[in-house]
């Protein structure tokens, strides 16, 4: 997987191409789907979300620039797959999932595979968490109308939010960056999430 979906497709973070290969996606992936875990493709969780495919989760991480000593808000938190990749790439992390049932697999599963540096937090992500501010990295896993100005206000300066943002034909991976007052903005791909639902995203229904 590293090598064949990721090196060859311009992931080139040694710490990103490392952490991707030691986190086991089968022990996050539903049992149904468990020999698909390798697959160069999302894969389902319950309640219609998705559990992104790898190249999106190290794109994204590779995009946070991390380099250890971070700390990190991850919004859509799915199966704890993505927050198990962080967890290598940074100090702590705090992710937060608006779907109870996902909230209680995901810290199941952290906690079966020894991630002690993820909090999962049940909420709407798309406000943040406030207590845990300022970030120096965020990670959005859902798509949205555009970069919430609440999660741009809880990065720390220098610091960078990675999310999906519709555009008219597909959703458009892009990284936020802060500096001062200032929101520098670079797009990295077309790609496609599940929305993101709540106050500072899409309404739900
Ligand atoms: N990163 C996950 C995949 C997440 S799919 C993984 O590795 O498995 C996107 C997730 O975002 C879904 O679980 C969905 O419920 C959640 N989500 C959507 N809107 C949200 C919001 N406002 N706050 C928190 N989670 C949200």
């Amino acid at each position: 997987m590293v090598e064949r979906q990721l090196r060859r497709r311009g992931i080139s973070d040694e710490r990103v191409l490392d952490a991707m290969g030691r986190v086991p996606r089968e022990a996050y992936v539903p049992e149904a789907v468990r020999a698909k875990a390798y697959d160069d493709s999302a894969l389902p969780l319950s309640h219609e979300q998705t559990i992104s495919q790898p190249w999106v989760v190290a794109a994204i991480c590779q995009a946070m620039a991390l380099s250890g000593d971070e700390t990190v808000l991850e919004v859509g938190t799915g199966s704890g797959y993505s927050a198990a990749v962080l967890s290598l790439l940074s100090r702590a992390v705090v992710s937060v999932e608006r779907i109870p049932e996902l909230v209680e697999q995901a810290r199941a599963a952290l906690a079966a595979n020894g991630v002690a540096s993820v909090e999962v937090i049940c909420g709407d992500g798309s406000v943040g968490h406030p207590p845990g501010a300022p970030y120096d990295a965020i990670a959005v896993h859902a798509t949205g109308p555009g970069a919430p100005p609440t999660l741009l206000a809880q990065l720390a300066d220098g610091g960078r939010l990675v999310m999906p943002v519709a555009t008219g034909a597909s959703d458009l991976l892009t990284v936020f960056r802060r500096e001062g007052d200032e929101v520098a903005r670079r797009a990295i791909g077309p790609c496609r999430f599940v929305p993101l639902i709540g106050e500072e995203g899409f309404r739900p229904g």
